[in-house]
């Protein structure tokens, strides 16, 4: 490809609507418009590296035994209504009507449309199992659709179902996804991490991994043990219950407490001038509607999936609100406690709280607070779990080694759903004696889109992006440094046409513009490889091979510069 024929229109400004590098950088290398907020054009750069990614993608899925399919992207609500997901999939599915009024949304995942299918077709264990995906644009009405590519509303994602006999079928499944979702970000070029996650709405009756590239701007907050292979999303990390705790400095005191106006944990700690570990944080949560209190130390903080998980699953679950406090309990949210309050109200206990010695929480009283307070003697715990997030250099739940904390950004997640959709849509085949079973499913997505900018995220530089040469929109960019010397413009298109042929991609930047903004251009889009042709090397007979990643810059004849740029291209592939 000739820069001058390439619809690249590269900028120098920062666009002001982009706020992390990703955005940034596709914007201004010009490999993304906006089309409207979440829904981008891919121009022709941009595309490429879609395709590179789709590309290793579809041949892992293909090794493990997948078999791609395409399913329609826009799905008849009867098949959502059945597997009871029509109403609880809320806002962020966009819904459509057609002219005789029948209901359609845009498909945010697939497992209505594929199990369906699977029902109609499959008979026999004897099919089994059966493993189908698809790349395809995915719709999400995302609350914030931000950060380009991240976060989109219309996205591209590659979508695997498996369908097996038996639980054994299922976890040879899943291990085989695992592998090829190792494979591929490998593959990539990427920095990444398979944690353990939460199984969150999609429900199902296994566990869950997801797939994090590793990059400060990452969403989501990961921990890791340094000595083990524990790692987990800080939303599923496990606690421990921590050495018991005692404070002294309340000693001899019991009972009730004049604590004026201390509606805070700090303000308590400082008024009391004790230690934040010595104090009960009681929080009331409202879950659809039953109100209960979540109890967990001072110093912690509640994790909400846990508490749904140990208590719901709630459609909706949220703190009370101060109201909603002051009516249940006849007290202001900042004096609550678990002492002397309604018996059929009911109180979760964090592994932590049921360990502490001597404790002050809530009298349930304004400004007053109980000391020497001690869960299962002065009040009896309706549950006692696990409910608090995880802080770094805590001990791994599993070597009790030191857990660390990352960034990271959700490229995929391999799910083990059980019989949940097989269940609620009948999706069942013949065992090998003639009774009717429920297949055993599992679903493998990967954010092909969001894959593109995490790379970026992670491969940067002041100049612009430095791809992972088998994502590259091309490996090699050669640039003529002018267009006025004849020796310099045939050997450019000499060696552009011999390194195509070699099976290079190769561009040449045939613009009769200043080499400085040639160079500016080729680093903003980053090619892995540039040529430079320039009269003064050429006269020696060499033209220059510079290294976008490292920024090495080698003197090389020109005649050996296509092999040794097949060679690295092929040592990176
Ligand atoms: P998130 O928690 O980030 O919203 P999710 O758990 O809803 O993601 P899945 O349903 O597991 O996502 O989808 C599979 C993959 O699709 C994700 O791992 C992610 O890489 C990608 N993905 C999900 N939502 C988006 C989006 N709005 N824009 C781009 N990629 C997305
Ligand atoms: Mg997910």
């Amino acid at each position: 490809m000739k820069v001058s024929q390439l619809l690249n229109p590269t900028l120098r400004e920062v666009p002001a609507e982009a706020e992390v590098i990703s955005h940034q950088l596709m914007l201004r290398a010009g490999f993304i418009r906006k089309a409207a907020a979440g829904i981008y054009t891919y121009l022709p750069l941009g595309w490429r590296v879609i395709r590179k990614i789709e590309q290793i993608v579809r041949e892992e899925m293909d090794i493990k035994g997948g078999q791609e399919v395409m399913l329609p992207i826009m799905q008849p609500a009867e098949l959502w209504k059945e597997s009871g997901r029509w109403d609880v999939y809320g806002p962020e599915m966009f819904r459509l009507r057609d002219r005789h009024n029948r209901e359609f949304c845009l498909g945010p995942t697939h497992e209505e449309i594929i199990t369906d299918l699977v029902r109609s077709e499959v008979r026999s264990y004897k099919q089994l199992p059966l493993l189908l995906y698809q790349i395809q644009n995915k719709y999400r009405d995302e609350r914030r659709p931000r950060f380009g590519l991240m976060r989109g509303r219309e996205f591209i994602m590659k979508d695997l179902y498996s369908f097996d006999k038996d639980v054994a079928g299922l976890q040879e499944s899943y291990r085989k996804m695992y592998q090829a979702y190792e494979r591929i970000f490998n593959r990539c070029g990427l920095t990444f991490r398979a944690v353990e996650a939460d199984a969150g709405a999609i429900g199902g009756s296994g566990g869950t991994h997801e797939f994090m590239v590793l990059a400060d701007s990452g969403e989501a907050a990961v921990v890791f043990c340094q000595e083990c292979d524990y790692a987990a999303n800080v939303e599923k990390a496990e606690c421990l219950p921590r050495a018991v705790l005692k404070d002294d400095t309340l000693k001899g005191l019991t009972g009730e407490i004049n604590t004026p106006g201390t509606k805070t944990i700090d303000q308590v700690a400082d008024f009391l001038n004790i230690k934040k570990t010595a104090l009960i944080k009681t929080m009331v949560f409202k879950g659809d509607e039953k109100y209960f209190l979540v109890l967990v130390r001072g110093d912690r903080e509640i994790n909400e999936i846990k508490v749904n998980n140990a208590l719901g699953p709630f459609v909706n679950l949220r703190m009370a609100d101060p109201e909603e406090v002051l009516s249940i309990l006849n007290c202001e949210p900042g004096f609550v406690g678990p002492i002397g309050i309604d018996e059929k109200i009911f109180i979760a206990v964090d592994l932590e709280v049921a360990e502490m010695e001597s404790a002050v929480c809530g009298a349930n009283k304004k400004d007053y607070h109980l000391v020497n307070i001690k869960c299962g003697q002065d009040f009896i715990p309706s549950k006692v779990v696990d409910l608090r997030m995880v802080v770094p250099g805590e001990p791994c739940p599993k070597c009790q080694g030191k857990l660390q904390e990352a960034r990271g950004i959700e490229v995929g997640q391999v799910f083990n759903l059980g019989t949940k959709y097989s269940e609620s849509l009948k999706a069942t085949y013949l065992d090998d004696k003639g009774n009717e079973q429920y297949c055993l499913m599992g679903c493998y997505g990967i954010g092909v889109s969001r894959t593109m900018a995490a790379a970026i995220e992670q491969n940067y530089d002041d100049n612009g992006i430095i791809w992972p040469m088998p994502i590259a929109p091309y490996h090699c960019i050669i640039v003529p440094v002018s267009l006025k010397d004849e020796e310099v413009v045939t050997t450019a298109e000499a060696l552009y046409k011999e390194l195509t042929a070699l099976g290079v991609e190769t561009v040449l930047d045939d613009r009769d513009d200043r080499a400085g903004v040639k160079f500016k251009d080729a680093d903003l889009v980053g090619y892995p490889l540039r040529i430079t042709i320039g009269k003064k090397t050429l006269a020696e007979g060499k033209v220059e091979l510079n290294q976008r990643k490292t920024g090495n810059v080698e003197l090389i004849k020109v005649e050996d510069v296509c092999a040794q740029v097949k060679t690295m291209v092929d040592g990176t592939l």
